[in-house]
């Protein structure tokens, strides 16, 4: 598909996402069926939740996550600045307003518990976190601070499938994984993810109302689905609620299921390309900070962010690394800084600031070898130099 040398990212895709695909088409029936049911099964089942609800993608997610949690006109929902603008544009497409709040530090470029806790007023709805490359950002702390004043937690979590969160012992939510840190929680199966279906979404919680709420929403407010009907189980039906169509369908569920079998062993050879890099960075290009080098979660480890030192031409790294073959990447151009979000744009965000002007993602996928990373690392030590 590409003629990189080194992709930033590739699938690991074979001949049984191929299988599953031919057995959805050779039933004949491609909308919200036995697969979906399957798939959304296993989902909560790894994740340790008691709902798990597949939706058409994770923008989609977010939204009815937020609907969920009640956000709507007038609302704040505080959120972090560096993350991509889904869980940003849906807060707005609802009539709320997202305030943007500050990252912990260059080497923990996830939302500061402090910033979250500054940013709160009498308005505030919810509180959006993302766990940043995969690895869990503090819950206990923000826990903490939302708990007692009844503000759900909503976790973007479309970096972290399977990532388990490691606090302070014995404070909640050590030792869960992510999905089933907050009140609900958004995931994502688009194409460069940990666990790939094109497109694709999941809700995860153990709040039956939550999920109630979601499930509906997803298909419309009405109150019987597809298959009930066609099942004869129904005729008619109500709409109870407004809602939206972001239904699943069977194709993306039963490659889900066949991927989700993958993950663990996938995540755990991402820790140990990361582990790897950590190591040759070191000692080849000892100036590049590697994030999260002292956290304590077992983390999903979805992209490489590395941070360049200061005063570095990131434009010229970039074009030293396209030269020798290696794709890059940005994670992320921060939020109010673009176009559609200029009266956010006086936000006191300097960690993130600085994160986004100096951070680059290098390839990192489970079909990498270890010579992939020294190569990837000696392009880069040789493009600081240039
Ligand atoms: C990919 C991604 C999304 C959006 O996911 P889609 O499935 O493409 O809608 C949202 N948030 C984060 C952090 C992401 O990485």
């Amino acid at each position: 598909m590409s003629d990189w040398r080194i992709p930033l990212s590739r699938l690991d895709y074979g001949l049984e996402e191929e299988a599953a695909v031919l057995r959805v088409l050779r039933r004949q029936w491609l909308t919200m069926g036995p697969e979906v049911e399957r798939f959304e099964q296993a989902f909560a089942r790894l994740t340790g939740t008691r709902y798990a609800i597949a939706v058409s993608n994770a923008t989609a997610a977010l939204h009815l996550c937020l609907m969920a949690a009640g956000v709507g006109r007038g609302d704040e929902v505080v959120q972090p600045a560096l993350n991509f603008v889904a869980a940003a544009n849906m807060t707005r497409l609802l009539g709320a307003e997202p305030v943007f709040a500050d990252v912990v530090g260059l080497s923990e470029p996830t939302i500061s518990p402090a910033d979250v806790e500054r940013c709160l007023t009498d308005r505030t709805r919810a509180v959006v976190v993302m766990h940043y490359a995969g690895y869990p950002c503090r819950m206990a702390e923000i826990l903490a601070i939302c708990r007692p004043r009844g503000i759900d937690i909503i976790e973007d979590a479309a970096h972290a499938p399977l990532a388990r969160y490691i606090g302070p012992d014995g404070q909640e939510p050590h030792g869960r994984l992510a999905g089933d840190l907050g009140e609900i929680a958004a995931f994502s199966f688009y194409g460069n993810k940990n666990l790939v279906t094109g497109e694709g979404g999941m809700i995860t919680t153990q709040a039956r109302e939550l999920a109630e709420a979601v499930r509906r929403a997803r298909s419309h407010g009405m109150t019987s689905v597809t298959m009930d009907r066609y099942r004869g189980l129904a005729l008619s039906y109500d709409v109870s609620h407004v809602g939206c169509n972001y239904r699943p369908t069977e194709i993306m569920a039963a490659l889900g299921s066949v991927q989700l079998a993958k993950l663990a062993q996938n995540n755990s050879r991402r820790r140990e390309l990361t582990a790897l890099y950590r190591q040759v960075l070191a000692e080849t290009a000892p100036e590049i900070l590697v994030p999260f080098a002292t956290q304590r979660s077992e983390p999903a480890c979805h992209i490489l962010a590395v941070v360049l030192p200061v005063g570095c031409d990131r434009d010229a790294v970039a074009a030293a690394m396209r030269t020798q073959g290696i794709q890059i990447s940005i994670h992320y151009p921060p939020i109010h800084r673009m176009s559609a979000y200029r009266s956010y744009a006086h936000c006191e965000v300097p960690q993130t600031e600085e994160y986004c002007q100096r951070e680059i993602t290098l390839p990192l996928f489970p079909g990498m070898n270890s010579e992939d990373v020294t190569s990837v690392c000696e392009a880069l030590a040789g493009a600081l130099h240039v």
